[in-house]
């Protein structure tokens, strides 16, 4: 493809896109095609010759939409959203054009600064503690990882190191220092709740540490609390174990909990004070709440205690409004994750690594390579500003309110489970009279969340929580907007009466 060719393939390419955005309503939001539905379509082989671009073109609609779930309709309900904004997009194609694999400082400097700085914009914005900033008083900083699981995984592994070398620290001999290191290995415990997201258990099987989960209760909004990590703590250590690590998360998978950051300091604080030898590292997981940062009325309360806490991640490609993948990981002390994972090798010698001056993001995480993906960021922060960034976040929690009062007002048939709390609301069927049970309650919702999804017209995902079956509502995708919100409702009342009849 010459560049004449790329122009025309380009700009036909991007016509199809916007009437993509602008039709997508029309289109079922889930595909109906059966497992390897594709293969029937392609040819066995590769083909020999090069094709027209026109040609190509044309198996998008015919081959790939059939497949295609439509994250972007305003159908779109289930999970947690992966926004989409043409400043995002844009970004993505600047990246693309400027590709390179931007390890170093010097391999495209534009890439690192401009990183650290929206970083830093971002930190100020979502008014995170002054540790988290490139110019802080502890040597933090942020970078862009490309998932919250990544982002886990690396400050797992700065955790883990950090705490071996700490505890070992006054042993002198190398081998002996290595036995202790391997020794001690086996004991440490990498901790969650039950309700964090399974990228905490993930991330220790690839550490290679123990993994246990504080049990969180339906009373405290299944939160985690200060006691249940006491108690956890103190039961492994009754048995000789060493937790090093805690995920804390602002908003659980499930239905977006914030555990109890203040009780989990203060339990911190007493059992393993920060600063200290053993103290236990605290990462927040806020890969889909985190957005709401960028409000005050969010950000005044919900960040309160981080300044006592080693970490902090969101992916801004959840819900603020920038295409995946990005999620921004700050880290109190940047020294904690080149020391864990910094590589040194003959070909990366250059002037400006040597003079200390810069930054070398590839010893910040666990990929050698990186994209350019701060670009993404700056062009949405510079589109919108962070005034439209705050009315994206609250546009989106007054959808989830005034679905939320709608299920209320119909409480011969549906009933809150959680929320609406950060744009998500989960509830269940009632059941026929006062008296149902849960059984009867989860077989009831089963079946017309099974309906729903059949029906096609609005894609939702479920839950189980302390379990009920619960079917969550989050109408965060870019494209909603508040005349869907009674539709989608009348379509989950229709689907609840039609069950209920056939009870
Ligand atoms: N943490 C939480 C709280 C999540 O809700 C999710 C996904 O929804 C994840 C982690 C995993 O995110 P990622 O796909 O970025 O690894």
């Amino acid at each position: 493809m010459d560049s004449q060719q790329f122009r025309e393939a380009a700009i036909s390419s991007l016509d199809q896109i916007i009437i993509y955005y602008e039709t997508i309503e029309d289109r079922r939001v889930t595909p109906t095609v059966e497992p390897g539905y594709l293969r029937k379509l392609l040819p066995e082989e590769a083909p020999q010759e090069g094709e027209p671009w026109a040609d190509i073109q044309k198996d998008i609609e015919a081959k790939i939409m059939p497949g295609i779930t439509h994250w972007q309709s305003p159908n779109f309900l289930a999970w947690f959203p992966s926004s989409s904004s043409y400043p995002g997009m844009l970004g993505e194609m600047w990246s693309t054009a400027f590709t390179g694999a931007a390890f170093n400082w010097i391999c495209s400097p534009a890439v690192t600064e401009l990183e650290t700085i929206v970083l830093d914009w971002i930190a100020r914005a979502f008014n995170l503690p002054p540790c988290f900033l490139s110019t802080g008083p502890t040597n933090g900083g942020g970078v862009i990882h490309g998932t919250t699981s990544e982002a886990i995984a690396t400050v797992m592994v700065a955790a883990r190191d950090k705490y071996l070398r700490e505890a070992t620290a006054q042993i002198t001999d190398e081998d002996e220092r290595e036995d202790a290191i391997a020794l001690r290995r086996g004991r440490l415990v990498a901790l969650g709740s039950t309700a964090t997201h399974s990228a905490t258990k993930k991330a220790a099987q690839i550490a290679g540490v123990r993994h246990r989960a504080v049990s969180v209760r339906a009373e405290d909004g299944y939160a985690m609390t200060g006691k249940g990590l006491r108690e956890t703590i103190e039961a492994l250590r009754g048995r000789g174990l060493e937790p090093f690590y805690l995920t804390a998360t602002m908003g659980t998978t499930d239905v977006c909990a914030v555990d109890d950051m203040a009780g989990i300091a203060e339990v911190l604080a007493e059992l393993a004070p920060p600063g200290q030898k053993g103290e236990i590292w605290v990462h927040v997981d806020a890969a889909y709440a985190g957005s709401s940062l960028v409000c005050p009325e969010y950000n005044t309360v919900l960040t309160t205690h981080f300044d006592r806490f080693h970490s902090f991640n969101t992916n801004l490609h959840k819900w603020l409004l920038v295409n995946f993948d990005c999620s921004v990981l700050f880290v109190r002390s940047r020294r904690d994750l080149t020391d864990a994972l910094s590589v040194t090798l003959p070909i990366l010698q250059n002037a400006a690594t040597d003079s200390g001056l810069v930054t070398d993001y590839r010893d910040w995480q666990i990929p050698f390579g990186r994209r350019f993906r701060s670009l993404k960021v700056w062009f949405v922060i510079r589109s919108y500003g962070i005034a439209g960034l705050r009315s994206h976040i609250r546009d989106r929690v007054a959808l989830a309110e005034g679905f939320a009062a709608m299920v209320r007002e119909r409480s011969d048939l549906f009933e809150i489970v959680a929320g609406p709390v950060f744009a998500l609301t989960a509830f269940k069927m009632r059941g026929r009279g006062e008296g149902a049970s849960l059984d009867e309650q989860n077989e009831l919702t089963k079946k017309m969340y099974e309906r729903v999804l059949a029906d096609g017209r609005i894609f939702l995902s479920s839950t189980v929580v302390g379990g009920t079956f619960a079917i969550r509502h989050n109408p965060t995708a870019v494209l909603v907007r508040e005349h869907h919100v009674k539709p989608h409702f009348d379509i989950l009342v229709e689907a609840a009466e039609k069950t209920l009849a056939e009870a």
